[in-house]
């Protein structure tokens, strides 16, 4: 969290532009045999055969999605990278290039920005993409990046929002509400940290709601599994703004109804430990907290042997006629009506 102020600091000036970009992504390295240019010309040349091609853009900003006296730039690099490629599983494809854009302001030198791009070239070495180029320009202030994440699906195999039938499961991948108490921490520490900048914080008991926030993984497993169990979903959505949110996208764009059980919501210990701590109800985190980036499908019910016994998979309700409505049925068994209130509205 405590930036060292001993640190090497060349200043971007030192290099121009066209060397700045020489420099950041001297180390990519094309694998995928759908790249057939990637950095170097005026465009990337990328070549799908027979594939279709899904195409997915995210832009982050200084100051409204990250913070960076508690986010580290290689993390940081990660995450940008990481949270498009679950766009593109969110589609049941598997992501295949990214193009990474930077504006940068002179506060920034070349050390921080070789952490950013240490960031994004680990994951893009994870999860076997190329980086086939981007643009970098000067900002005045902040930090920007935007990611375009491009992959590849057989025909007929991509999967939308609006697939979703009544008498469907609700399955979520993983676990949920973990990234926004790991924000909540971090947000009480850069706190303590502003009053006694000495202290010296110790985050064991919060290490896994910490990197649930600072290093997201996208579910690029899930993908592989549902294909391996033979398991095509009727409707897919990445979890980013909270499960309400995405529940009501995928009912909207199906025209359904759902059942959401409350008892049913997957939470690890730390989350419910961590939400106890801070006296905010558990099930109002996962509904609402996003940044899980965990996959929400639906799949006929014919399918439910295939994914029963995953510990990675979770039936958290059922999919209804529309004039059913979409609720919430809590642990005390009666039903209430599912919003999107998304906390990060509030928050920025
Ligand atoms: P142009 O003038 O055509 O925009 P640039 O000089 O900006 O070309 O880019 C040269 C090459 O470097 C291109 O292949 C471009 O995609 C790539 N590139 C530029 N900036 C970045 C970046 N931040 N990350 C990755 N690749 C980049
Ligand atoms: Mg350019």
């Amino acid at each position: 969290m405590i930036e060292d102020k001993n640190q090497h600091r060349t200043p971007l000036s030192d290099l121009g532009e066209f060397g700045l970009i020489d420099h950041l992504t001297r180390n990519f390295k094309v694998k995928q045999p759908s790249t057939v240019k990637g950095i170097g010309d005026d465009a990337a040349v990328l070549n799908f055969k027979e594939h279709k091609i899904v195409v997915s853009t995210d832009l982050l900003v200084e100051g409204v999605h990250f913070d960076l006296s508690y986010m580290p730039l290689k993390h940081l690099g990660y995450k940008a990278v990481v949270v498009n490629l679950s766009d593109v599983y969110a589609m049941n494809a598997q992501a295949t290039q990214v193009t990474v854009s930077i504006a940068v302001s002179n506060r920034f030198s070349l050390e921080a920005l070789e952490a950013l791009y240490a960031g994004i070239e680990t994951a893009a070495k994870i999860y076997n993409v190329d980086v086939v180029g981007g643009d970098t320009t000067s900002s005045t202030t902040g930090l920007l990046i935007s990611v375009t994440a491009i992959g590849q699906v057989d025909h007929d195999n991509e999967v939308y929002r609006n697939g979703a039938k009544p008498n469907n499961l609700l399955v979520v991948s993983g676990d949920l509400g973990g990234a926004y108490m790991g924000l909540q921490i971090l947000e009480r520490e850069k706190e303590v940290y502003k009053v006694n900048p000495n202290n010296q914080p110790d985050l064991d008991a919060y290490s896994y709601v910490i990197e649930r926030q600072l290093k997201p993984e996208a579910r690029q497993d899930i993908i592989r599994l549902l294909k391996d169990l033979d398991v095509r979903p009727t409707a897919m959505i990445d979890i980013s703004d909270g499960l309400s949110s995405e529940i009501l996208h995928i009912c909207k764009q199906s025209q359904v109804g759902c059942d959401l059980y409350e008892n049913k919501i997957p939470l690890d210990p730390q989350v419910i430990a961590t939400c106890e701590e801070f006296d905010i109800d558990s099930t109002t985190v996962a509904l609402n907290g996003g940044e899980d980036y965990e996959l929400l499908f639906t799949i006929s019910q014919e399918d439910y042997p295939k994914i029963k016994a995953n510990p990675s998979l979770t039936v958290i309700g059922y999919i209804k006629e529309k004039g059913e409505g979409i609720h919430l049925v809590t642990r005390a068994e009666t039903k209430i009506e599912l919003k999107a209130q998304g906390w990060k509205n509030f928050n920025v």
